[in-house]
């Protein structure tokens, strides 16, 4: 059985196109990076599958089930949820925080202490939330949406907040709960970093899929080029190259395709005077902006 199930999932608003014949199946344990630009319609499919809303074409199921159905209480005891910006009680403690929303949540009341460890906390368990910084709130966020070891967890903007320790602190979280058969969703605008940590991407624009499959799969599909910055002094490059060649800072930037890398490489190692070489693969920055371009030009519809 699929955790996550879309069938040609459509949502209007009045006038508006949030999504369009969105298709996707996820399945245990699998990590899905969900990318788009302000607007794109994430953060409803996150609604679609919290069951907030319903969608006015096509289908949506959660671990089988329709998550707006009246099994939906039971099912959502599965799911963990963060959402962007998450703001809490300012006159509890953390503690009392995730007390309250462990009683909401009908789970048991002892994972609080280690929750608030595994996210780093614990320190500051009795302290008003009023006093947290914006990362520390964000914690607070991620220790909620672990309560009861959910099965689903949906993180919107999971890192926003976090300094760059706290965010390979949170992304190492991310790889253990995926070890332990968590199904994972990521929403995020900071693609740099995200990349090793989930299995397939979904790239959204204005509601429409525009691509969805794993870094190699994309990486493929778009065709990116492999980018060697060079250095050295009287820099000769091969006369075959200089076509895909350009002059920065002092040396050469050379762009060929990914089946032509090993040779090219071949051909810039024979170069006596190389002093430096940088080979840039196209990441999934690249290949968001590729998309998002697309968009921009309108080649989506
Ligand atoms: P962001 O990155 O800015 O959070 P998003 O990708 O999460 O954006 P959504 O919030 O899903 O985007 O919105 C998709 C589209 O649907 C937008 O055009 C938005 O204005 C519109 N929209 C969302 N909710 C509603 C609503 N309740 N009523 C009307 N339009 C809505």
């Amino acid at each position: 059985m699929n955790i996550v199930e879309l069938q040609q999932v459509g949502k209007h608003y009045q006038g508006v196109e949030a999504l369009n014949s969105i298709d996707l199946s996820l399945q245990q344990g699998e990590v899905l990076g969900l990318f788009g630009h302000n607007g794109a319609g994430k953060t409803t499919t996150i609604k679609l599958i919290l069951g907030l809303i319903k969608p006015t074409a096509g289908q949506v199921r959660v671990f089988g089930e329709d998550p707006t159905g009246d099994n939906a209480y039971q099912l959502r005891r599965q799911l963990g949820f963060l959402q962007e910006n998450v703001s809490f009680y300012q006159q509890m403690t953390g503690r009392e925080v995730l007390r309250y929303f462990a009683k909401l949540k009908g789970c048991d009341k002892k994972q609080v202490s280690d929750l608030l460890e595994e996210v780093g906390l614990d320190h500051a368990a009795m302290r008003r939330v009023k006093t947290y910084s914006k990362g520390m709130r964000q914690r607070l966020g991620l220790a909620q949406a672990l309560l009861g070891q959910p099965k689903l967890l949906l993180l919107d903007e999971p890192t926003v907040g976090l300094d760059p320790i706290a965010t390979q602190d949170f992304y190492h979280g991310i790889a253990k709960l995926k070890a332990q058969g968590s199904t994972i969703i990521l929403c995020s605008h900071v693609l740099a970093g995200v990349e090793k940590y989930i299995d397939r991407a979904l790239i959204l624009g204005q509601g429409h899929l525009l691509a969805e499959g794993s870094l190699a799969t994309l990486t493929e599909k778009t065709d990116l080029p492999v980018t060697f910055s060079l250095q050295g002094s009287n820099l000769q490059l091969p006369i075959d190259l200089q076509a895909n060649s350009s002059a920065i800072n002092g040396g050469y930037k050379v762009q060929v395709s990914q089946q032509q890398k090993m040779a090219t490489l071949q051909q810039l190692l024979a170069i006596s005077s190389l002093e430096n070489i940088d080979i840039h693969m196209p990441s999934l920055e690249d290949i968001y902006t590729h998309y998002m371009n697309d968009v921009q030009h309108g080649e989506h519809a």
